[in-house]
């Protein structure tokens, strides 16, 4: 079972799907939308493209928060300070090695999955990532400066006739 995470292009928000590989059909568990034209970009096992923006650059990631581990960082600290003010330094010293040991720890742990560099959809489940590239900032900054175009493109679209 593949598990997604992604903006649904008809709601606009974040929902979570699982697709069988024998249907692919992926549907929008908020507002029922069946996103179009998923058949076939399952092949042999391998995603070829996006199931929601038919993108076929994808990129291997580890599955940890960025939030999460900041939030661990800052909570140590926060541990670690009070340990400090109370002229525990040893305590204080401790705390801040086992948070930024905890980090590393369950940064190698956690599994990998495969994210969409347009559309930053989530892919869990999936067979063989190894068979994806890792993650390139030169095809992300292409995608980036394409956003930009296409939100600029967008709000330099002439007001109708006859509004205010
Ligand atoms: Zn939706
Ligand atoms: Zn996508």
């Amino acid at each position: 079972m593949l598990n997604i995470a992604f903006a649904c292009p008809k709601c606009e928000q974040t929902t979570q799907a699982t697709v069988s590989p024998e249907t692919m059909e992926l549907r929008c568990a908020r507002c029922d939308y069946v996103l179009p034209s998923t058949t076939g970009a399952l092949q042999e096992g391998k995603l070829t493209r996006c199931l929601c923006c038919g993108s076929p650059e994808l990129f291997v990631r580890k599955d940890f928060s960025q939030r999460l581990g900041v939030a661990i960082i800052v909570v140590g600290f926060l541990i670690s300070t009070i340990f400090w003010w109370n002229y525990m330094p040893l305590a204080s010293y401790a705390t801040l090695f086992a948070t930024a040991l905890l980090d590393l720890v369950l940064y190698f742990l956690v599994g990998n999955l495969l994210e969409c560099y347009r559309c930053h959809a989530q892919y869990r489940g999936l067979p063989e990532l190894e068979q994806y590239g890792p993650f390139s900032l030169e095809v992300h900054e292409k995608h980036r400066q394409q956003a930009i175009r296409l939100r600029e493109a967008e709000r330099s679209v002439p007001a109708k006739p006859g509004s205010p």
